[in-house]
């Protein structure tokens, strides 16, 4: 009983670990997460270097399990390799979960564009906490990378749902024999004995049978 009780806890853990990976890329996927409030800042949200300018807005999104945040410079002028282009600095953060927010992403860095040829001069950017990958011939970008306490939260209020639907059963089935005076254990007819003669269950506690 205990050994199958603690392999439950474990299963359950694990699955919960599962689901709240699961449940924030559903979230992604699915684009709940459209806008429901946004809020703007001019400052860039992270510390940056001295020659990145002044970003023009930052966005913050918060919605059902995501929270974005966007903040973006361009400047249009000489580049450093030369030419005229656009150089674009960007920030970006994505962390997504339900009911906690429990993975996070993050983005940062810059890139140039070559106005007369359209080609891109620079692209340096660094990504924190983001699953890139290639799925028939389309490029995704998943965050992978688990905040604390959200992912705790989430893995045990999932594994919680996990448990309840493990000990449901078995739990509808022990109360309806005691309303019928059965052993809750195996259902044999207690009418007059405490103690189950068939299994040894004594008030829902396992002992070992009396000898006669
Ligand atoms: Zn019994």
């Amino acid at each position: 009983m205990r050994g199958l009780r603690g392999k439950r806890v474990i299963v359950c853990l694990v699955v919960g670990a599962a689901a709240t990976w699961l449940s924030a890329w559903g979230l992604m996927l699915s684009r709940i997460g459209d806008t429901t409030s946004a809020e703007f800042v001019d400052r860039w949200p992270v510390p940056v270097s001295d020659d990145w300018p002044s970003p023009m807005q930052t966005t913050r999104i918060t919605s059902l399990g995501l929270r974005v945040e966007v903040t973006a410079a361009d400047r249009t002028g000489p580049l450093t390799g030369g030419g005229n282009g656009t150089e674009q600095w960007a920030y970006w953060r994505l962390r997504l979960g339900w009911p906690a927010l429990a993975l996070d992403s993050s983005l940062r860095g810059s890139s140039a564009t070559n106005l007369a040829t359209g080609v891109a001069v620079k692209r340096d950017y660094e990504t924190q906490g983001l699953l890139e990958y290639r799925f028939r011939s389309r490029d995704y970008a998943i965050p992978v990378l688990p905040v604390w306490p959200g992912f705790l939260i989430n893995t045990l209020f999932y594994a919680g749902a996990c448990w309840l639907l493990l000990a449901a059963p078995g739990g509808v089935r022990r109360w309806r024999r005691t309303r019928r005076g059965q052993c809750p254990a195996c259902g044999y007819d207690l009418s007059g004995v405490e103690v189950c003669p068939e299994c040894g269950t004594r008030d829902g506690a396992i002992t070992s049978p009396e000898r006669q």
